[in-house]
């Protein structure tokens, strides 16, 4: 049974995150909340003379940056489990108040360096003093050809609300005017139906539930079809504007090259995912077989196969599990962790006012990570234990190897600590839980985890690149050629086993992901490399944890390929998602032994 959601006092402290590891009080935060904010005009009178002493410059800059993170975090961290609590709120708001005005003060310190010669740079980047800044400047020397004078970039900055207002007005759409029409239920009541609830009913047994919330949502978005079509095409061509006049080839350059991720990496996902799409087909014919379908709809995809399953799991016997199911990472990882169960860095139940869902804090380089989970007596609540604490073990080596300006972790790698820690429990589960029932839920979660991230994220890798081509070669972006697209790819992707339903034309006008271009494609990316590391840990032995570990402690020192490279992965060749898809054919396979089909 769930735990009953009580109040915060009613909970043991030993299940509830310390925050006085940052501050003891409230009081010592605030002294040096009022320490920091008398800085800022320190940091502000550098306006204009960075070119003078620009070691000091950057110095000054990242260690304002480190000595705010732990006002910013206690602030944020005390507010996430009492959200009506008045103070925790002040706190808040007066941290975030304190970041804006420091990064305010300190916005020159950029251009200024960008505005300096090329030659003179580089040394920087080389001087051995400036060791610790040797990544900060290397990204840096990258964005310079790519900057603009100082008056044209303020130019572009002046219009920065213009450029956000596609994704202000698809939010106000979609979130707050768009209503969709109710679920029908059999006994005559209606249900209502929202973005937010969504997922509940397409994973409904009731196929006639799961048809109705499909149905009615994209109906809805079709409606609103020229509105969001208009809004996309503003954005696509925004994202084009700010390629074309900062000097990139295309939007998608200008997304990847920054971030020092190669091309290559979006090419080949795209093309080894279609590779095997036989196998997908081949996971779907399974599904519609276990569903007793005779014919296979898009709103019959995301309903378990499988009778559910469940187990009673309490906190304990949860972590317990995690700490055997990640036992592959070593005695000095799995001690860590315990630390990390037994020094409070966790807030484990749910209370009330306290947020939902889960989260690792890993920017508090002088204290420790800090996780908050909703545990809820499960096996998933056990995944996701595993999951935030990937992020964790993550921040914690990089941050503790790596100085302060190196220890952030890209974005391209940030979900693949803790995917790699969820693919090392499945592994472990499957091999321990050998009843029918378990080892089909089992192999159900790993199927669909390989379903919406690999494949999916990718069908919308390839609609942004397939909508960026269109408006750099002129072709309108209008609601029927958008649509068009769209199906065509879910033909592509689907088509074999799936009968089409013509409404899913319209579902690409519901991704808010798609208003921040060539981003979603991390998702299979980092889903891949944590599958293929996890594969390399199992059957490496140590020396496979010890470059794991080395990928753990990198930080942003190294570009985040070369980064993975050190764990032994190279995602700029095919061959980590191949590794991947075999993994996914060897599940569908598992699946087709244990139900026996
Ligand atoms: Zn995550």
């Amino acid at each position: 049974m769930a735990e009953q959601i009580r109040k915060r006092d009613e909970i043991d402290p030993r299940y509830k995150w310390n925050l006085a590891d940052i501050y003891p009080s409230d009081e010592a935060w605030q002294a040096d909340y009022d320490a920091w904010a008398a800085k800022i005009p320190e940091i502000a009178a550098m306006n204009g003379h960075v070119s003078e002493d620009p070691k000091k410059a950057i110095r000054t800059y990242f260690e304002v940056q480190e000595k705010i993170s732990p006002i910013f975090e206690y602030a944020f961290l005390r507010k996430e489990t009492d959200n009506a609590d008045p103070t925790a709120q002040a706190l808040k708001d007066k941290a975030l108040r304190l970041a804006v005005q420091i990064s305010a003060a300190g916005a020159y310190l950029e251009p200024e360096l960008l505005a300096m010669d090329e030659a003179e740079l580089t040394r920087l980047a080389k001087d051995p003093e400036m060791k610790d800044y040797d990544a900060y400047l290397r990204t840096l020397l990258l964005n310079k050809p790519h900057t603009l004078s100082k008056e044209q970039e303020q130019l572009i900055a002046m219009m920065g609300e213009v450029a956000e207002a596609p994704d202000a007005i698809f939010t106000a759409l979609t979130e707050a005017d768009m209503k969709l029409p109710p679920i029908r239920l059999a006994d005559g009541t209606e249900q209502e139906l929202t973005e937010g609830n969504y997922s509940t009913f397409i994973h409904s047994k009731d196929r006639e539930v799961r048809r109705q919330a499909f149905t009615n949502l994209m109906t809805a978005y079709e409606k609103m079809g020229n509105t969001i079509a208009g809004t996309y095409n503003a954005s696509v061509k925004k994202d084009q504007f700010m390629a074309d006049s900062h000097h990139f080839a295309s939007a998608r350059q200008a997304a990847m090259a920054p971030l020092e991720i190669p091309e290559e990496v979006y090419d080949n996902l795209i093309s080894v995912i279609h590779e095997y799409l036989p196998v997908l087909q081949d996971y779907l014919r399974l599904r519609k077989d276990l569903l007793k379908l005779d014919e296979l709809h898009l709103y019959d995809l995301y309903v378990p196969m499988t009778d559910s399953f469940s187990m009673e799991l309490p906190y304990e016997e949860a972590f317990d599990l995690v700490l055997k199911g990640l036992s592959p990472m070593g005695e000095d990882y799995l001690a860590k962790l315990r630390e990390a169960r037994d020094n409070r860095w966790i807030d484990v139940y749910p209370s009330i006012g306290k947020s939902s869902g889960a989260f690792s804090a890993g920017d508090l380089r002088s204290v420790h990570p800090y996780v908050l989970l909703n545990h809820n007596n499960n096996l998933d609540s056990a995944f996701t234990i595993a999951h935030e604490l990937g992020h964790s073990m993550h921040s914690f080596y990089s941050n503790t190897r790596q100085p302060a300006p190196k220890s952030d972790y890209s974005l391209f790698v940030a979900e693949v600590a803790s995917t790699c820690n969820e693919a090392l429990m499945m592994r472990y589960l499957l091999h321990t839980m050998k009843e029918k029932e378990a080892q089909a839920y089992l192999l159900n979660h790993f199927l669909e985890q390989f379903r919406t991230t690999c494949f999916r994220q990718t069908m919308f890798a390839e609609f942004e690149k397939i909508s960026h081509d269109m408006a750099q070669q002129g072709i309108p972006l209008t609601k029927a050629s958008l649509s068009e697209a769209y199906l065509k790819l879910n033909q592509t992707y689907y088509g074999e086993t799936c009968f089409i339903d013509p409404e899913i034309a319209s579902e690409w006008m519901r991704i808010p992901h798609f208003y921040r271009a060539f981003y979603v494609y991390v998702y299979a990316t980092g889903l891949c490399a944590a599958v293929s590391l996890s594969e390399r840990i199992m059957t490496g032995g140590e020396a496979a944890v010890r470059d794991y570990r080395e990928f753990l402690s990198a930080g942003c020192s190294v570009p985040p390929i070369e980064a993975l490279k050190l764990a032994g992965i190279d995602m700029s060749r095919p061959e980590p998602v191949r590794r991947a898809m075999e993994v996914f054919r060897e599940t569908v396979r598992a699946m087709r032994e244990v139900v026996g089909k």
